[in-house]
């Protein structure tokens, strides 16, 4: 079969601007983390990403180590890529990222030039790219300098291998200091991906002398994409009636472990459920939709495993409002109460 997308895939979908950059994001992004590695079905990943872009998902996350096996995302997304959107490229905003370990020895691991920009000629040439569009650290290197790390994202800018940066999991006080090394290297950091969902509100939370991430990310004018904002299914109906067969919990290449469906986040994800029930939406919409109260939120980064998830989860952007009343509600049963 040939894809052509829908006519109508930016109807539905609103666009956020990224921080003070000229770039706008889909309000949902699409994440390759899982589903789309070597151990996954080809035709169900494929009808996913053709699901998403006629629905005005316009960006692909992806990094070096996606799979398993590492490196199979890319090279998968790189196939799709060819076969079905060669003359949509410039309709795309496809990341990437290096920090992970990668490959053996000291060069295939955290912040180093030397990983970095050789990991990025190497995730070009499995999706089939001349560049990317964002190019992350994919997490901070307590033993490289940040100096080195950052010039390593100016480099890939300035070689034309990547039109932005990013950086993925930083601290408030490290984003920072980041995003001025490079602005003095003429490079502004167009976005961070952080971990944030009702479950892990790290994010939120000012520490010492130092405002929170989201505060630091609004002063310096960087976006905000939030990784697992479901929490890896633990925010959906998945495992509300224990851990079914195929989910991410079941599999043995699932990163989420059956220890990590605890009764205590089920009883608080069943609780969130009546609430969400209420607005007459799934879990996974609520949570996604609190995620996007905040407007310093760019774009919320999904996963799915399969193109039934996506429907649903898109569906969130009918009801972007919670009252008051709600937001008390769900903040109750976040803290425990
Ligand atoms: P989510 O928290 O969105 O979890 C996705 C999983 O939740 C799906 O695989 C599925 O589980 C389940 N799910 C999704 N929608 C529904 C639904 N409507 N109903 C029921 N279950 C649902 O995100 P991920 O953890 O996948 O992360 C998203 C992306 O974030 C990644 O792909 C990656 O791009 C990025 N990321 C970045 C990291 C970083 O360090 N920068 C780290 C981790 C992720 P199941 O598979 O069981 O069906």
């Amino acid at each position: 079969m040939t894809y052509n997308p829908l006519k109508e895939r930016y109807d539905n979908m609103n666009y956020r601007r990224c921080g003070k950059s000229g770039i706008r994001l889909p309000e949902i992004s699409l994440g390759l983390w899982h589903n789309f590695g070597s151990v996954d079905i080809f035709e169900n990943f494929r009808q996913i990403l053709w699901r998403a872009f006629d629905s005005g998902i316009t960006h692909f996350d992806l990094a070096n180590n996606y799979g398993p096996v590492p490196g199979s995302a890319e090279e998968n997304f790189g196939i799709i890529l060819k076969k079905d959107f060669n003359h949509l490229r410039d309709e795309m905003i496809i990341s990437t990222k290096a920090g992970w370990g990668m490959w053996p020895g000291p060069y295939g691991d955290f912040g180093s030039r030397k990983y970095l920009l050789s990991s990025l000629d190497q995730s070009l040439k499995r999706m089939n790219l001349e560049y990317v569009d964002i190019f992350y650290s994919h997490r901070p290197d307590p033993d490289t300098p940040l100096e080195e790390t950052m010039g390593a994202l100016a480099q890939a800018v300035h070689q034309g291998k990547a039109l932005y940066v990013g950086i993925s999991s930083y601290p408030a006080d490290l984003t920072r200091k980041a995003a001025q090394i490079l602005k003095d290297m003429n490079v502004s950091c167009l976005i961070h991906q952080p971990k944030y969902s009702m479950f892990n509100r790290w994010v939120e939370v000012a520490t010492g002398r130092d405002p929170s991430l989201l505060d630091v990310l609004e002063e310096t004018g960087i976006g905000c994409i939030p990784f697992s904002p479901l929490e890896q299914g633990l925010l959906t109906d998945r495992y509300l009636k224990g851990i079914p067969v195929g989910s991410r919990a079941y599999k043995p290449t699932g990163f989420l472990k059956a220890e990590d469906v605890t009764e205590q986040r089920i009883s608080k994800s069943k609780r969130l459920n009546e609430i969400a029930a209420k607005r007459n939406q799934s879990l996974a919409q609520m949570a996604i939709a609190w995620l996007l109260k905040d407007r310093r939120v760019t774009s919320v980064l999904i996963g799915v495993s399969s193109v039934a998830q996506l429907d649903d989860n898109l569906k969130t952007l009918n009801n972007l409002n919670f009252s008051e009343e709600e937001l008390k509600k769900i903040e109750s049963i976040l803290k425990g109460e």
